[in-house]
């Protein structure tokens, strides 16, 4: 698929690493039935660039190369007082000498505060210019148009960018993702039997299947929920599907069962934590010295486990987990993933 008529910024200097976990595998084998389990990899799209990185990476590359092209000066996001996508947004503004405002909302009440760590406390490393704090359910998009009509007041021009930067734009940063690992695939010889990526805004799941589709590559994607069941969230992937194929212009359908997503791992709520994802947090710390996060990969992980111990794959098959980012929120759940306060089951 040809993605060069589209206008980008290049903000990692080449492919991420795509490498086996033989650590963790092991470890992961030795819980399940029979000790039998997959040989888990890793697409390590945790080290794409803006300091430190992760899945908004991509899609930014896409998004603020079209914000350029319109001529603005300032960015304006919205999200979760922990979220990475305001801060990678806020480090890509930087690196384009653009001024960048956020919309928090408080998605858990009376989650936010100005003193947080972890993302919060980028947002303010960074210097972000403004931060409005809206109510869980608030109209984000009302908001952001809002605050672009106030700057116009002032003869700025904002542009805004969609919570998790998921459009049909930034949804290109992962059919880039797709053509980059089938090119590793190839280099490398290597062919998987399932990708496992977290499943939220759905830009980097919706971009994926587009991708996976347009480029003929026969791997079931499967979106592990982190704030939705699989009634909820597939519609919503399978809408960010059918965007990205239409501003490729391709007339593709995505068929029966191309947006496969599992729910309960994301529970009791929204990025508050499980006994599951403190314990695929820790697994892989300990196994491979690889940081996932409290909010999106320490769940979608647990998910990966949990499927393998019901036996989803068989031992010798692959399994590839999408590493998406997110390690500065763990600074802001230090407790909870060292086990000195108790979490839900
Ligand atoms: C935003 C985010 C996700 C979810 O990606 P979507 O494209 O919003 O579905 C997953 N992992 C991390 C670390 C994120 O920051």
């Amino acid at each position: 698929m040809d993605l060069s008529r589209f206008p980008r910024r290049i903000y990692t200097p080449g492919p991420t690493p795509l490498h086996a976990l033989p650590r963790f595998s092991a470890a992961l084998a030795a819980t399940c039935p029979e000790g039998r389990a997959p040989d888990i990899w890793i697409k390590r799209d945790d080290l794409l660039g803006l300091s430190p990185g992760g899945n908004k990476t991509r899609k930014l590359e896409f998004l603020m190369a079209d914000a350029l092209v319109q001529g603005a000066d300032t960015i304006v996001t919205c999200g979760a007082p922990q979220s990475n996508h305001c801060r990678i947004t806020l480090a890509a503004a930087i690196h384009e000498g653009l001024k960048c405002r956020f919309i928090i909302e408080e998605r858990v009440p009376g989650s936010y505060s100005e003193a947080a760590s972890g993302n919060n406390f980028l947002f303010h490393l960074f210097g972000v210019e403004h931060i409005e704090v809206a109510p869980a359910g608030a109209d984000l998009e009302a908001a952001s148009a809002r605050t672009v009509e106030d700057l116009k007041a002032e003869g700025r021009k904002a542009y805004a960018i969609p919570v998790g930067g998921s459009n049909a734009l930034g949804g290109l940063g992962y059919v880039a993702c797709a053509q980059e690992l089938q090119q590793q695939m190839f280099d490398l010889g290597v062919r998987f039997d399932a990708l496992i990526v977290g499943s939220g805004s759905s830009g980097t799941h919706g971009g994926l299947v587009a991708g996976f589709l347009g480029n003929n590559i026969d791997v079931p994607i499967i979106g592990v929920g982190v704030s939705r069941d699989p009634e909820d969230q597939a519609p919503v992937v399978l809408k960010e599907t059918h965007a990205v194929l239409d501003l490729l212009r391709l007339r593709m359908t995505p068929p029966a069962g191309a947006v496969e997503c599992i729910g309960g791992y994301w529970r009791p709520k929204y990025s508050v934590p499980n006994a599951g994802m403190v314990e695929a947090v820790q697994m892989l710390a300990r196994t491979e010295a690889i940081l996932l996060d409290p909010v999106y990969t320490g769940k979608a992980m647990a998910g990966l486990i949990g499927l393998a111990r019901a036996g989803r794959w068989k031992a010798g098959e692959r399994v590839l987990f999408l590493h998406t980012g997110g390690a500065p929120a763990l600074f802001a759940y230090e407790d909870v993933l060292l086990g000195r306060v108790p979490v839900v089951a």
